[in-house]
């Protein structure tokens, strides 16, 4: 018999599926709001120029060598990256049982954190996590890989476009005690949809009461708000109430350094001894995974974060980013409601968070717009706002308006 004839042939990944069939469309006006990542006005993917400068200081310095790194990452890098994130003036790290360890981005600390989990953690009963419904499919795979079965907890509410307070907290409730929950840290993926600070206070009032266990996902720090601190407001938060957390960070979106892999898992144990044996594990594993991280990407952050000017430049860079994007939400929504008189409400646009909207649009009219529009989006009516730009806003608006008709 043939050595692989029992595999089974996996379906194509649904966004990169939606990318190649926008790629092969000869539409002049297509619009392409599958793609995670960002875009300029004109459509074209942005080198951040802070990015352009790191790069430019890494290539005159002679120093620099193909060496490995350690095991946990660039110490420089981790040490910054988990201040941006936890805060500089954080108890966990003042008290030095912040545990940070470089990733392969955002997808590598999910996966290292859930390895981590699924060893590790004192489970009472099944190895079970809780992610929000919907989330980035993703969880799901990276979970199941390592043996943690993904439970659902409610989360948006289609019929109000908004978040499902009451079965969100209803199940934080019923878990049982010391249950791990997943949290999205901001600009929720793919809904746009983020609790708000007194929302955030009584979700932590209950995770306390119930001890959970919070697996905190943070990808768009400073993409969602422009505001570095702001966007890391919810984690810190958690922290300073000694809630038990690990925290993934990416800095492909915030840096726009998607291929380059550049990311970190900050565990937050309850002392300065926890935190050297987690850190001791949490090596072993990384070294069996992947020996150690990639440098190219970690050393241009690294520069920025440490940097007084870099720093500046990149929040500007951020800014301008997210700026865009607001702005984009504010057109869609005067176009929608001021011009055309889209029948429905439309507040969710300007309301949401973040590089995607969840339209509230169905399946039907979502597959409307890609076949009589040319407009790729996913079937859920999620939209990536970085797709839009100045000249196909209108567009886009005009046969929003249409499908919804
Ligand atoms: N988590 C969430 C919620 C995301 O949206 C993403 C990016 N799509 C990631 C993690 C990880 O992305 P990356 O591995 O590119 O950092």
């Amino acid at each position: 018999a043939e050595t692989w004839e029992d595999v089974p042939l996996a379906p194509p990944d649904s966004i990169f599926k939606l990318t190649a069939a926008y790629k092969a469309d000869t539409f002049p006006q297509k619009i392409n709001l599958g793609v995670g990542a960002y875009r300029d006005d004109d459509n074209k993917p942005w080198v951040l120029p802070v990015i352009k400068k790191a790069t430019q200081i890494l290539l005159n310095d002679p120093d620099l060598d193909h060496e490995y790194l350690p095991i946990t990452g660039l110490p420089e890098f981790t040490a910054a990256a988990g201040k941006l994130i936890l805060g500089s003036d954080s108890p966990a790290i003042a008290e030095e049982r912040a545990v940070s360890v470089q990733t392969i981005s955002g997808t590598g600390a999910n996966h290292l954190g859930a390895l981590f989990l699924s060893k590790f953690y004192h489970w009472d009963g099944p190895k079970q996590i809780y992610l929000s419904d919907p989330t980035w499919a993703n969880h799901h795979a990276i979970f199941k890989n390592v043996g943690i079965e993904p439970l659902n907890y409610p989360y948006y509410d289609p019929k109000t476009i908004a978040l499902d307070y009451d079965h969100f907290i209803g199940t934080l409730q019923s878990a049982a005690p010391r249950s791990v929950f997943l949290f999205h840290a901001c600009a929720h993926n793919p809904t746009g949809v983020d609790p708000t600070p007194d929302q955030w206070k009584a979700i932590a009032d209950v995770v306390i009461e119930k001890n959970h266990y919070v697996f905190f996902d943070c990808a768009y720090q400073g993409f969602a708000s422009g505001d570095l601190n702001k966007d890391a407001w919810a984690v810190r938060y958690f922290v300073q109430k000694n809630i038990p957390l690990l925290v993934c960070q990416s800095f492909a979106k915030n840096a726009g350094l998607y291929g380059e892999r550049v990311g970190a898992l900050h565990v937050v144990p309850p002392n300065k001894d926890a935190a050297a044996r987690v850190k001791s594990q949490l090596s072993v594993l990384q070294r069996s995974e992947i020996s150690n991280p990639p440098s190219h990407g970690a050393r241009l952050v690294s520069l920025i974060l440490t940097g007084t000017d870099l720093f500046e430049e990149w929040n500007r860079d951020i800014k301008t980013m997210s700026g865009r994007i607001i702005s984009m939400r504010t057109e869609l929504y005067r176009i929608l409601t001021e011009e055309l008189h889209t029948p429905g409400t439309w507040d969710h646009i300007i309301n949401q968070i973040g590089m995607f909207s969840y339209t509230g649009i169905n399946p039907d009219q979502a597959k409307a717009l890609i076949d009589k529009a040319h407009v790729y989006l996913l079937s859920s009516g999620r939209i990536s706002m970085a797709g839009l730009n100045s000249k196909n806003i209108r567009y886009f608006a005009e046969n929003l308006d249409k499908a919804v008709r």
